[in-house]
């Protein structure tokens, strides 16, 4: 299954699906690429990977994206064979993508989970993002700029979670797992196993 996961920056997605990958042991991010530079404390293959422009590029040519968009200035993708890793793993996955990525792989994939995160109010997040110490004046203020143009879209998702009580989210966001893992599709192969004895 992919578990796509949008929401303007500072308002909480990444704290939450760690929370959610740590929870769930068969779920896994996906790493994407960027041509952003690493912030304190991020490690390459962690977070993301790092890569400069020509690289990048390059990636795009070979066709390794599934989908790649600019972000702030920076580019951003989510490589085909992490996700063909993942699945060959027996692997959930979740993409922690912006609203761009989020279209993209709704036109190219079937059967995706989208959750939108909401912050409770745009000075919550500009509180976030100056509590998180990790970007510039600079950047948050273009950050917070996007993010109204970023909540527009929260309409195109499945499922929206406001992000203002961070465990009351996380068990929404839990509750979204576990309920779409049971939908009665994603069940039938274990409903026949059941009948045929295996
Ligand atoms: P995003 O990935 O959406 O940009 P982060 O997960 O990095 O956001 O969160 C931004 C900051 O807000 C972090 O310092 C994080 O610890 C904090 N944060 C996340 N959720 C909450 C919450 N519910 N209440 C208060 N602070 C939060
Ligand atoms: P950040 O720089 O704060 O880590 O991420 C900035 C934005 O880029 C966030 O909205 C994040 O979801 C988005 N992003 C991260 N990886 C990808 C990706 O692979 N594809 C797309 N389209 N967006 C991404």
């Amino acid at each position: 299954m992919l578990f796509i996961v949008s929401a303007p920056s500072g308002a909480g997605k990444t704290t939450l699906c760690s929370m959610a990958v740590d929870f769930f042991p068969d779920l896994r991010h996906s790493v994407s690429y960027t041509t952003r530079p690493s912030r304190p404390g991020e490690t390459n293959g962690v977070e993301y990977w790092f890569v400069d422009d020509e690289t990048f590029d390059a990636m795009i040519e070979r066709g390794e994206f599934l989908e790649h968009a600019e972000v702030f200035g920076k580019r951003y993708g989510t490589a085909k064979k992490d996700l063909d890793r993942l699945r060959s793993a027996g692997m959930d996955a979740l993409l922690e993508i912006d609203v761009q990525g989020g279209e993209t792989v709704k036109s190219l994939l079937k059967g995706g989970v989208y959750v939108f995160i909401l912050p409770p109010s745009l000075k919550a997040c500009e509180d976030r993002l100056k509590g998180r110490g990790k970007d510039t004046t600079k950047d948050i203020r273009k950050r917070l700029s996007i993010a109204v143009e970023e909540m527009k879209k929260a309409s195109e998702y499945d499922y929206i979670i406001i992000n203002d009580d961070l465990n009351a989210a996380f068990e929404k966001l839990k509750s979204i797992v576990v309920s779409e893992r049971a939908r009665r599709a994603r069940m039938m192969d274990k409903v026949k196993g059941i009948l045929e004895g295996r």
